[in-house]
């Protein structure tokens, strides 16, 4: 696996649409993914945060997620194939999945916003199966939304709470959800939903 590290953080260098081929066979073998889209403001948090630095540790793949990101890789002769965002990754995974007939969950926004991209989803990609959702005002101490999550079983997991949040959600699922793939995908509900 090539990786790039990019002030202290490890970049996978793939294209998106490698992540994509790469993601969809892991879900194909029931091996999960855990993934972070980082951006040049996670960059920086991650200099400052300890705890947040160990969650992108133990991501299973890092894309970057800003130009900032992609520019700085090439200033240090070690560059990253082309800026991957959350929302590109997350529609080009659900357009695979829906040929696969996979089961999806999705966490976050506000409960109007929430429905809304569920709804949109389930037109836009028939033969995915939303198997939960939940808008994302609730506390990580609170266990109902991951005890649920976990109950549904689904193949992926788009949690779209804002970082670091999402990414902590997701990091405490993960071994409950080992074939899973999740990914924590910031506004992009409020797109979906749009
Ligand atoms: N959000 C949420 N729960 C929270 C905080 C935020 O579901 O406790 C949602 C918010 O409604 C928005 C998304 O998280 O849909 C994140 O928005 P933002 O663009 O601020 O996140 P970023 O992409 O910068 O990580």
């Amino acid at each position: 696996m090539s990786r790039v590290n990019v002030l202290g953080v490890d970049f996978d260098a793939y294209t998106q649409s490698e992540f994509i081929q790469i993601f969809m066979n892991r879900l194909s073998q029931h091996q999960g993914s855990f993934v972070v889209t980082a951006n040049p403001e996670i960059v920086m948090y991650a200099k400052e945060h300890r705890d947040y630095a160990q969650i992108l540790a133990e991501a299973d793949f890092v894309t970057a997620d800003g130009i900032g990101v992609v520019t700085g890789a090439q200033m240090l002769n070690t560059p990253l194939p082309e800026r991957v965002t959350g929302f590109d990754t997350m529609t080009a995974l659900l357009a695979q999945a829906n040929q696969a007939h996979l089961t999806v969950a999705l966490i976050g926004a506000k409960q109007t916003v929430n429905d809304q991209a569920v709804a949109n989803v389930t037109k836009q990609y028939p033969n995915l199966t939303v198997v939960y959702a939940h808008d994302g005002y609730f506390g990580l101490d609170d266990q109902a939304v991951s005890d649920a999550v976990i109950a549904a079983q689904p193949d992926m997991i788009f949690a779209a709470l804002g970082f670091p949040k999402q990414e902590q959600f997701l990091l405490a699922l993960k071994p409950h959800l080992p074939q899973a793939f999740m990914m924590g995908v910031g506004g992009s509900f409020d797109v979906l939903a749009g």
